[in-house]
């Protein structure tokens, strides 16, 4: 399996996030040059939902800007399951329209939080292991 290392304080940070946000899903994204050094934008949850979440067009549209100003990369969109495991929904896959980039999911089913990664690329799911650095 592929592994990509993800600094401890933006797992940490996608936790907290997910926790704040329960019961819904909560999202966001990684950017960064490449993840040793990724940082986060939370983003709005426009559906409200505990089972599925929409990104704000107008915030994700500024958000791609300033990623762009800083030179940096979208390098993975995360969101949390409350209700379920961290393992790509039917509509994540469907809606999954940056093959480069990858999706992170923490799940909050459990006793303690788990988070994934993985890449989706035409309805082609890989999971990509995580080691917090
Ligand atoms: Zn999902």
């Amino acid at each position: 399996m592929e592994t990509i290392g993800i600094p401890r304080s933006v797992i940490n940070e996608i936790i907290d996030h997910a926790k704040a946000g329960y019961p819904d899903e909560v999202c966001g994204i990684v950017a960064g040059k490449e993840f040793s050094s990724a940082h986060l934008y939370n983003m709005t949850n426009t559906e409200n939902s505990r089972v599925s979440y929409f990104m704000d067009p107008g915030e994700q549209f500024q958000v791609m800007k300033d990623i762009r100003e800083r030179k940096e990369k979208m390098l993975a969109i995360y969101h949390s399951h409350p209700d379920s495991v961290a393992f790509p929904s039917a509509k994540d896959v469907r809606l999954a329209y940056y093959p480069d980039s990858l999706y992170i999911i923490v799940s909050l089913a459990g006793d303690i939080p788990v988070l994934k990664a993985f890449s989706i690329n035409e309805g082609e799911i890989v999971e990509i292991s995580v080691k917090p650095l």
